[in-house]
């Protein structure tokens, strides 16, 4: 098959589709893959890499999306990719379209089959090409609640993990799932003093149990979250009720418990946020106060750190690509439940209900 790479043009977005090394897996296979000039330059891979990879370079996006059958990408496409994608193609990507109707409208009108990276599941029931992008947001998510409570920052001016004779900082993690997990593991290698809270008494069983008692768990409720917010120096919220809006866990009036210089990190924000005054911000902006309170709300954390997220993003797609390749969309979608419930758009229709029922439209 002919996997097609080009370059993500949406703004600050420096991942790529495929990695050299993956380009290598599809090349060893006996697959042709073009990648877009320039395609991996804002994490370093050059041109010459993917060549050496084996891959072939073209001068233009619209080069790529005329030749190959596969389109490998990282961000939806935007609505002039869109109008370049043929209906012979498979774009295999994320596509976030339940919120975003004229671009469902632009890839029903190519005709082309769009495989959406984060409706793809797995047999435990998670989000497997959803997770690695929590994995590294719940760990940027404690650099970041560090970095913010230094003075300078405008925060308390308290080092997390304290010094010997000084306590270390108290970190609050609401949701104990994939990024909640991650920032605790980071919290606690700093030395913070860690709690987790969950509404899963099976998942703050899980937690206990993984972090042998340097991770204290607390039932989720709204009386323990209060209770928290007088002695938190950080807040992470990374919070997720599958296909709904965050609940808001930390209302306006509950922030004047809270000392100032203290730190929100929402990671939730891509949810509408957990926190009453989050408000999405970006890595050109990424913080502004409430009440004396630092609020960090960036929508795309993983951005921050594209080369690892990049070989994050492709060590969990990869086999999925491979699929791909070797059988062809449908065949592979055939043989793989899990491949096929990431179909979002085939033959001019929303293939996913979930997305046609949020979009309003036939399914
Ligand atoms: P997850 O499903 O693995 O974990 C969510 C956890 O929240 C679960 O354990 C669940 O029981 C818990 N929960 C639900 N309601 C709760 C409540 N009221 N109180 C406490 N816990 C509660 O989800 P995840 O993969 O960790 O993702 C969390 C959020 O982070 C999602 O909205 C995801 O889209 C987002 N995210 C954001 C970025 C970013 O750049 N900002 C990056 C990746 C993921």
């Amino acid at each position: 098959m002919h996997v097609g790479v080009p370059r993500e043009i949406k703004i600050h977005e420096y991942r790529v589709g495929l990695t050299p090394s993956s380009v290598a897996e599809l090349t060893a296979a006996g697959h042709r893959v073009t990648v877009e000039t320039q395609a991996g330059m804002g994490i370093d891979f050059t041109d010459d890499d993917y060549v050496a990879a084996g891959a072939e370079i073209a001068a233009t996006a619209a080069e790529v999306f005329a030749t190959a059958d596969l389109i490998v990408k990282v961000k939806e496409p935007q609505l002039h990719e869109c109008a370049m994608l043929r209906a012979e193609t498979t774009l295999f990507t994320y596509l976030h379209l339940a919120a975003d109707k004229p671009q469902a409208e632009a890839l029903m009108h190519s005709h082309a089959t769009c495989i959406a990276y984060e409706t793809v599941t797995e047999r435990a029931g998670g989000l497997p090409l959803l997770r690695p992008m929590s994995e590294v947001a719940g760990r940027m998510s404690v650099q970041v609640g560090a970095h913010y409570l230094e003075k300078e920052q405008g925060g308390r001016g308290i080092l997390l993990g304290g010094v010997p004779g000084v306590a270390p900082a108290r970190v609050a993690i609401l949701g104990g799932g994939v990024s909640g997990i991650n920032a605790a593991q980071m919290a606690v290698g700093l030395r913070a003093d860690v709690t987790i809270y969950d509404i899963s008494t099976s998942r703050l069983a899980e937690i206990d149990e993984m972090f042998e008692g340097r991770v204290k768990t607390v039932y989720s409720s709204k009386a323990a979250i209060t209770a928290m917010l007088e002695s938190a120096h950080v807040v992470i919220g990374a919070v997720l009720i599958p296909g709904a809006a965050a609940p808001k866990l930390i209302t306006r009036d509950m922030l004047k418990l809270m000392k100032r210089g203290s730190v929100l990190v929402d990671i939730a924000i891509d949810q509408g946020g957990c926190f009453e005054t989050s408000h999405p911000t970006t890595h050109q902006d990424p913080v502004y106060v409430v009440d004396g309170i630092i609020h960090y709300c960036v929508a795309n954390m993983p951005g921050a750190v594209a080369r690892t997220s990049a070989f994050a993003l492709n060590n969990a797609t990869l086999p999925f690509v491979l699929r791909l390749a070797n059988l062809g969309a449908e065949a592979a979608m055939a043989a793989d439940p899990h491949l096929a419930a990431g179909l979002n758009v085939a033959g001019g229709k929303i293939r996913h209900a979930a997305v046609a029922e949020a979009l309003g439209l036939e399914y």
